[in-house]
């Protein structure tokens, strides 16, 4: 059991090289900051859990769930869109899109990820709203932690727990579900018809789910994640933080006191903190900028009849200037107009926004164009290495080439083989039927790869350099080329 000090932290051993975890005990706290926290919590937990639920037609045979990764068929489908595996560089653009964004969002406003919309922090809100809910806000929890071991207690928090593992049991079904197809995915897990590396998952994901946002919680984003290590490279002073406004709460002292500042020194700040820090400490690593203590000081201040603000979403060159104008003005109204109006807009027009901008705009355009252009039938050439020619017995050469082609469209296809090559070349594809005209029909099913044995034959006694260029070229009904792809023809020197 934790030991508990007055401020609801376990205290370190004095003079540990070892710090055991300091519980957090966070208070509950109402205000636009929780609302828009509430709103982006809901947005995101209905997104993860319905979307697997989405069905999409794709014709007889086909998924028929709109977002699935089908790694049996290794395919991606999102919807109408169909990634093959030789595309896995759309899935790398993704990502790239996904890095710079949050490159450029933590550049404007901070840890804003970090604090609303980065799923360890949704889903230990909703854990800790559960806790709550079960164990009561924060008082009433500690009370009880610190209380020896009763009936009531246990209960609640068997209650607790138990309630945690069903939302880490549908947390990790539900991301396996993106993998599977989402009802029968559910009606095998529940019958026992699913295989063990599915079994595996679930626990896998219900388990780490259930640690990392019930036990972890603040821990994962201080400890384990790498992200606020190197977000700081991509903060400058007018990134918007959330900050306390010293030059306006300092001194700290008691309501009514003469010459101090507006900070009333309440803490509450700190016992919403989800980290259990102080905001008024300056910037810390473990602060990852929710915004809560924004909340429960402007409730503060708006009981004590004072200017909400005092810890507010700020730039660092605001505050800066703000500190400068009221270095000499003693604290009071007079001070607070001082400080605000040394205050400048934010200003997110920057080199390094534009930097980011422009990266994110080539991105975008790059995937764009690649996507628009990307071709429904796909063809690879691989000539035969060993032998790399054949003397056939009339004293002609012969090379053999594999053909590999993909038919990513719906229909079926079947595509007339032809060879640009000097004359007298002859063209001859194995078992492929041919057209009226004397030249291979490959036929594709739709959605498949298809691979044909094809032989290239040069004229006999004609005279031949060591390596001659071909290209394979594939007709459309139209007689149009579809797609085509170079090689060469080998000779003896
Ligand atoms: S200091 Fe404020 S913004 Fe930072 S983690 Fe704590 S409550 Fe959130
Ligand atoms: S909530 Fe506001 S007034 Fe209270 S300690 Fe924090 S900064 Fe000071």
């Amino acid at each position: 059991m934790s030991r508990i000090d007055p401020k609801g932290v376990a205290p370190q051993e004095e003079g540990s090289l070892y710090a055991s975890r300091q519980k957090v005990y966070p208070k509950a706290v109402q205000g636009r900051v929780r609302r828009a926290k509430w709103a982006i919590l809901i947005a995101c937990l209905t997104l993860y859990y319905l979307v697997p639920w989405l069905r999409w037609n794709r014709g007889p045979g086909m998924p028929g769930q709109a977002v699935l990764v089908d790694i049996a068929n290794a395919r991606i489908f999102l919807f109408n869109i169909e990634i093959w595996p030789q595309e896995i560089y759309f899935i790398t653009g993704l990502l790239v899109l996904g890095a710079i964004g949050l490159f450029a969002v933590t550049s404007l406003f901070g840890r804003v990820w970090c604090g609303f919309a980065c799923p360890q922090t949704v889903w230990t809100d909703l854990f800790m709203w559960i806790e709550r809910r079960i164990e009561g806000d924060r008082n009433a929890r500690m009370k009880r932690d610190a209380a020896p071991w009763s009936r009531d207690r246990f209960l609640r928090k068997l209650a607790k727990h138990a309630a945690w593992l069903a939302i880490a049991a549908a947390t990790g079904g539900a991301w396996i579900m993106y993998y599977q197809d989402a009802p029968t995915l559910v009606a095998s897990l529940l019958t026992g018809g699913a295989s063990l590396q599915t079994y595996f998952f679930f626990g896998l994901f219900t388990g780490t789910t259930y640690l990392l946002a019930g036990w972890a919680r603040e821990q994962v984003c201080t400890y384990m994640c790498p992200w606020p290590r190197f977000q700081a490279a991509m903060l400058d002073e007018n990134s918007l933080v959330v900050t306390y406004r010293a030059w306006r709460g300092e001194p700290r002292g008691k309501a009514k006191a003469e010459g101090v500042g507006d900070c009333v020194d309440c803490r509450a700040c700190v016992h919403v903190c989800p980290t259990g820090i102080d905001i008024r400490d300056g910037q810390q690593l473990e602060c990852i900028g929710c915004g809560l203590c924004i909340d429960a000081c402007d409730e503060v201040m708006t009981k004590l009849n004072r200017p909400a603000g005092l810890v507010a979403f700020e730039t660092l060159a605001n505050l800066a200037a703000s500190n400068a104008a009221t270095a000499s003005v003693a604290p009071g109204p007079v001070r607070q107009v001082c400080g605000m109006k040394a205050r400048q807009p934010v200003r997110f027009s920057r080199p390094r926004t534009w930097l980011y901008a422009g990266v994110l705009g080539g991105v975008v355009a790059v995937m764009l164009t690649a996507f628009v252009l990307r071709e429904t039938v796909t063809i690879a050439v691989l000539r035969d290495r060993a032998p790399i020619y054949v003397r056939l017995s009339d004293g002609s050469i012969r090379n053999a080439y594999t053909l590999k082609l993909g038919n990513r469209s719906r229909p079926e296809a079947a595509l007339t083989l032809v060879l640009d090559a000097p004359p007298g070349f002859r063209l001859a594809v194995q078992e492929a039927p041919a057209d009226a005209q004397g030249r291979p029909v490959l036929a594709m099913q739709r959605e498949s790869l298809t691979q044909w044995r094809v032989l290239v034959t040069a004229p006999r006694g004609a005279t031949l350099p060591e390596s001659t260029p071909v290209r394979f070229r594939l007709l459309g009904a139209d007689g149009a080329t579809a797609v085509d792809e170079r090689s060469v023809f080998l000779a003896p020197k």
